[in-house]
Order: structure tokens, then sequence, then C-alpha cells
């Protein structure tokens, strides 16, 4: 007879906790629709989340499938998946990597072991950071596909979302290069015609710049976090986002970002988001419009 009162119990308390996230769930997305001016259609979902001195953006497309750049320098990215996933989904169907330094790879170790990762997409170059080792190990063990870029490729994903990268344009796999930084993943998201560009911490920016290649971008996540070392007043004004976002760790002791970052974007007249002083940024999309909603 315990057994049973115990089971319903749970039961019950499981079937609350479902029925306040659906809840939750229903009002945040009344919200987000109530901030685009004339409705809006299926939506992407951006989060820039605030993880401390890293990056990591998490992109739910309309279709419903979970993109992650990069995982920030410890397991905070989990309560954040916790956050903004929903309660039932342990499946992220693209994980990317811009470059393997411990601000954008150590949190993606435990995402790995504990989500089911349908791709991942790097470069593969050569890095004996810890938690990239470790990475590459469960993603042998695990058997997950893994695409390594190594020129321009594009990826058309469901719900009309394409995965553009351009850079680097040569193959990295295993190779070892001077400074990290510099084999970064630079590609943009596009979801009709509206666009994310990020470059995770390139600063030869200027080799992008000498490529030609088409840089504007409504949303730019802003490179290096916002450092000198790259975002020129050249690159920037290519680029000319409507929208930037740095992801900055508060007081970091590399002073980013730079306030020749930050001039170069106020110039342009873009809107400027910090994740040290806003915490997670989170803009939506519908692929016309795009929407900042706290
Ligand atoms: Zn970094």
């Amino acid at each position: 007879m315990r057994i049973k009162k115990n089971t319903w119990l749970v039961v019950g308390w499981l079937l609350l906790l479902l029925l306040i996230s659906f809840a939750g769930d229903l009002l945040s997305r009344r919200k987000i629709l109530s901030e685009f001016e004339d409705g809006a259609g299926p939506i992407m979902s951006v989060y820039f989340l605030a993880v401390g001195q890293g990056d990591a953006t998490l992109i739910r497309t309309p279709a419903g499938e979970d993109i992650l750049i990069d995982g920030g320098p410890d397991n905070t990215l989990i309560k954040k998946l916790n956050r903004y996933l929903p309660i039932n989904d342990w499946q992220i169907e693209y994980l990317i990597l811009t470059h393997p330094d411990a601000d954008h790879v150590n949190g993606l170790v435990e995402v790995a072991e504990r989500y089911d990762i349908g791709t991942v997409i790097m470069t593969g170059v050569f890095d004996q950071t810890p938690a990239y080792l470790r990475l590459r190990e469960i993603i042998e063990s695990e058997n997950i596909q893994q695409q390594f870029i190594e020129g321009p490729r594009r990826l058309l994903l469901a719900g009309g979302v394409e995965l553009d990268f351009f850079y680097p344009q040569q193959r990295l796999v295993d190779q070892l290069i001077d400074d990290a930084n510099n084999s970064s993943l630079v590609g943009r998201l596009i979801f009709a015609s509206t666009s994310l560009m990020f470059t995770g911490d390139l600063e030869e920016e200027e080799k992008l710049l000498k490529l030609g290649l088409e840089l504007e971008s409504d949303i730019y996540k802003v490179g290096h976090h916002g450092s000198a070392n790259a975002n020129s007043g050249e690159f920037i004004r290519a680029v000319n986002p409507d929208y930037a976002v740095i992801s900055v760790g508060l007081d970091n002791r590399y002073g980013h970002p730079d306030y020749r970052t930050l001039n170069n974007l106020q110039k342009i007249g873009a809107k400027i988001w910090r994740t040290d002083q806003d915490g997670d940024v989170a803009i939506y999309t519908d692929g016309r419009q795009i929407v900042h909603c706290p």
C-alpha cells in the first residue's frame, strides 16, 4: 500500500512540474510574439549565454533543432541549457567548436557526456587543451559524426536555416598552428533575410577582408570578446551589424571589451549588448524582424 501511495505522489509531482514548465513556456512565447510588430512566423531563438569570460551561444531553429556554438570556460553552461532547452530535449543537433581554447571548449565536455550530440563541426586543429583532448575522445568513443571545416561550406538545415562557413580556407586537422585564435571557425547563420556572424577569437580579420567575402550581417557576435586585436574600424564597417553582442566576464583580467572596439561599434550605430552587464542576451527572429526580449 505504502509503495503505491508514494508512486502516485511522485507521478503527481512530475505532472505538476511538467504543467508549470509548459505554462511558463506558453507565457514567455506569448511575450516574445507580442514584441514583433506585425505578427511573426516560425521563430529562431538565439541565446548568447552569460558564462563568464568565454563564449557560448545556443540557437534553437524554427524546426526545433539545437545548435550550440562553443561551451564557455566551465559547467555554467549546463545550468543555462537546462533553462533554455525544453525539459525533455536531450538532443543537440549541431555542436560547433570555433577553436580549442579553454574558454570555448571546457563547458562542452559535460555537454557531450550528458546530451545526445548529432554532429560536431570544428577545424580539428592540433591542440593540447585537456578539455579538447577529452572532447575528441568522447566523439570517437560515442561515434559522434564529425565535420571538419577546411574551406567554404554551406549546410542546409531544416526549416530554411543555413550554416555558412567561410574560414579557415585550408585543412587544419591535426595541424599545429602558432596561435589557436587564428584557427577560429568563421561563419554565418542565416534564416531567410536575417543573419548572425560569428568569428570565434580570430584576430587575422584582414584575411577575411582580403578574400572579398560578403561579411555584412544583422547580428555580430563580436570577435575575441571585444578585444582590440580584432574589430578594426574597417572590419566593423564591413560587417555593419545592427546588433552587436559581446560575450565577456565581469572585471576580466584582459580588459575586454576594449574601448576602441566599443567606439567602432558605436560609430556605425550598432546596438550593443554585453553578457557581463546584461546577463544572457536573448534575440528572436522570424527571418524578417529581429527582436530582443530580456
Ligand atoms: Zn576566447
